[in-house]
């Protein structure tokens, strides 16, 4: 998950940012309006943590921009504590949730992991699942089949991305602005190349599914039938396919 801080008080937004980063998060952070604008318009961000009082531009005309132009992305405002004004103004220009400051970053944590829920892509307590894998971000821990492995944060990023998108295709681009932002001279060489460290720790899990790239499109997850299993199944109808059923890997 990619997200935008925009706070312009910098010892505050350093302090958060570390924290969601231990939490492996991606994050960029603004310290100004117009700049936080600009970044929040690109879509590339999964959730946007946004501050009202900022030079340039203030908090609550970014968030109506940003709702006027179609952007749907979570936002949880940073209020003034006990300014209602703030607060409802805030919701009604569009705000997913709000925290008055100061505040503690666990409760930040919980709100951020409260608002992934929503998206359906989410199972409990912000997991993923596809096919026979189960993926718990915040640990970067991949189970399949009882089996667990622990994936860096890039190859966990990506994986993550992949498994909220269900199968369905990824652009090059846009894995590569949400696993490396815009500041990164990453290009889609270090996408090939974090691909290909996901499809060793797909094998290295044993895993049914695989990383398929549809030529000039991108990356998407699939779950190949497997020959014997089909052949299996032609032979003898009534005998169930063993192991092959979508058991649940996410008991979190
Ligand atoms: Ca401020």
């Amino acid at each position: 998950m990619r997200i935008l801080l925009i706070e312009d008080e910098k010892y505050i937004a350093r302090a958060v940012a570390e924290v969601l980063k231990k939490s492996h998060y991606a994050v960029d952070v603004v310290h100004d309006g117009n700049e936080g604008l600009a970044y929040g318009a690109t879509g590339i961000y999964d959730l946007i943590v946004l501050d009202i009082m900022l030079p340039g531009l203030d908090g609550l005309s970014i968030l109506k921009k940003l709702r006027a132009d179609g952007l749907t992305t979570p936002v949880i405002l940073l209020t003034a504590r006990n300014a209602t004004t703030d607060k409802v103004s805030g919701l009604d220009a569009g705000a997913d949730d709000y925290l008055p400051k100061p505040f503690h970053t666990e409760e930040l944590l919980a709100r951020i992991r409260a608002l992934a829920r929503r998206n359906p892509g989410y199972v409990d307590e912000g997991a993923l699942e596809f096919s026979d894998l189960c993926l718990a971000p915040w640990t970067l821990t991949l189970s399949c089949g009882g089996r667990q492995i622990q994936l860096s944060v890039k190859v966990a990023q990506l994986l993550e991305l992949l498994m909220v998108n269900k199968g369905a295709i990824v652009a090059k681009e846009t894995i590569l602005r949400k696993l490396w932002g815009f500041d990164a001279d990453a290009g889609s060489n270090h996408v090939e190349a974090h691909v290909s460290l996901l499809r060793k720790a797909l094998a290295q899990a044993g895993s049914r599914a695989g990383v398929k790239a549809v030529r000039g499109l991108g990356y998407r997850l699939v779950e190949p039938q497997e020959p014997q299993e089909l052949q299996a199944d032609s032979l003898s109808p009534a005998r169930p396919s063993a192991g092959q059923a979508p058991v649940s890997q996410c008991s979190v």
